[in-house]
């Protein structure tokens, strides 16, 4: 998406050869205009699909999510919520999930009565590294009987393996944008 490399390019800040950082656009301050693009190309990528509902995980991908609906005929947003330790509660699908940023391991929930059985899940997020956040959006998807329609992310670094382990599983994967390094502060795309 030639928009979003455009962004990642002006606005991006690659910290070492790991990690970018987009706080102005979509981490922190969000590019509503941006956004809109971005939701609409997500459509584009899932045309052919039924989609019923739209998952995703706090904090970030809860705009990109709920903007892209939008494209999506309105259909509801859920978004997965972290938690330090696994709960009690019997009313809630529970994953375990490794930040790749936070370099630690927290569990992310959904309420049982948002995802249904045979309902069609498209999930969303901002980045894919190492396919963390995503294995356990799958994982609560799977829990609820649900359909995973696709993985939807707006930046995937595709030098770490998060894709490879997405597609293992059979789930397809579509980002709108793939960056291959990250070298001495810049940002080459595949
Ligand atoms: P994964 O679970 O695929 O290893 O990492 C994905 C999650 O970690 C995303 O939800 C995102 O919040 C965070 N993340 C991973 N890499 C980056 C990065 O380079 N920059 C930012 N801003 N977030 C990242």
């Amino acid at each position: 998406m030639k928009l979003l490399k455009e962004k990642i390019l002006t606005d991006g800040r690659a910290r070492g050869s790991h990690i970018l950082k987009v706080d102005s656009f979509l981490n922190h301050q969000l590019d509503i205009r941006l956004l809109n693009e971005i939701g609409k190309e997500f459509r584009s990528r899932f045309q052919q699909d039924k989609v019923d509902k739209i998952l995703t995980i706090e904090a970030s991908g809860i705009g990109i999510a709920s903007i892209a609906s939008q494209y999506f005929d309105y259909v509801p947003v859920v978004f997965a919520k972290k938690a330090e330790s696994l709960n009690i509660d019997k009313e809630v699908y529970e994953s375990k999930v490794h930040s790749f940023t936070k370099n630690k391991d927290y569990n992310v929930m959904v309420g049982k009565q948002f995802l249904k059985e045979g309902e069609n899940v498209l999930i969303i997020d901002d980045f894919l590294a190492n396919g963390c956040a995503a294995i356990g959006l799958i994982d609560i998807v799977k829990q609820a009987g649900a359909n995973v329609i696709g993985v939807g992310i707006v930046i995937e670094k595709g030098f770490q393996d998060g894709r490879k382990k997405i597609e293992e599983l059979g789930h397809r994967v579509e980002s709108l944008a793939i960056i291959e390094k990250m070298e001495e502060g810049k940002i080459y795309f595949k």
